[in-house]
């Protein structure tokens, strides 16, 4: 997505804004996200991918991820760094690039228990405010109009049929949708379930977001309206 021409008064204000992206599994926030990003010349933030790294690292040390115990007492052990340009958000574990790793079916399967814990979301919830700082970003996850960053100026809920999202999912890991659709849709639903039932920072729609469902538009489409109220909001704060 190319970067827009924006007056100055508008760059000026997206570079102090947080825009909050929520949603279940396969709503399109990583890519909506970082296509908003782009366009608007924004930092981008994955906190999925924080969460994902932490739970590799639990895996690769042979930590019982369903014991909360265990996983709160090493939350503190892996050694995080994530990078917020849109165009290559690169995140590493202690010093090495974990960025495959992430994305593989153990931790897709694990990620949802080890993100219950409450000192794991603590220190996430930490360090995504210290990235965040004083804003020009998209940051996308499950809690950041709730619980992140709930004076974000733009906030979005996505979401979208579970077909469609099991399909989209399912191309995006370059599997037979045909084939393997129905397994991805059940993976889809059971962290959803995990997600928005935990007692620490479940997945929930803030009161004061804008819903977006994706189920019968484009990705072009939904970032020329994310791009849209993001402008439009700069031009209500600053009119008043
Ligand atoms: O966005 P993604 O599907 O990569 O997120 C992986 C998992 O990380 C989610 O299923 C959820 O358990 C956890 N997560 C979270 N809070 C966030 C972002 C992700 O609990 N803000």
């Amino acid at each position: 997505m190319a970067a827009r021409a924006l007056e100055e008064g508008t760059r000026r204000a997206l570079s102090a804004m947080v825009i909050a992206v929520d949603g279940p599994a396969g709503s399109g926030k990583s890519s909506t996200s970082r296509g908003l990003a782009e366009a608007l010349n924004m930092r981008y933030l994955d906190t999925g991918a924080m969460y994902r790294a932490v739970t590799w690292w639990m895996l690769l040390h042979g930590v019982e991820v369903t014991d909360a115990v265990a996983v709160a007492a090493r939350a503190a052990r892996p050694s995080l760094e994530i990078g917020t340009h849109p165009q290559n958000p690169s995140i590493t574990l202690d010093g090495a690039d974990v960025a495959r790793q992430i994305r593989t079916d153990g931790v897709t399967a694990a990620v949802s228990a080890v993100s219950a814990v409450p000192e794991v979301r603590e220190l996430m919830r930490a360090r995504q405010r210290e990235l965040i700082g004083d804003g020009g970003i998209v940051v996308e996850g499950r809690d950041i109009g709730t619980v992140v960053a709930p004076k974000a100026q733009l906030k979005v809920f996505l979401c979208a049929d579970t077909a469609v999202r099991a399909h989209r999912r399912a191309a995006e890991m370059a599997l037979d949708p045909a084939l393997d659709v129905h397994s991805v849709e059940e993976d889809l639903l059971r962290r959803d379930s995990l997600d928005s039932t935990r007692r620490t920072a479940p997945l929930t729609q803030a009161l004061d977001a804008v819903v977006v469902d994706t189920t019968s538009t484009s990705l072009d489409e939904v970032i020329e309206q994310l791009v849209a109220m993001a402008v439009d909001r700069v031009g209500m704060v600053r009119d008043g």
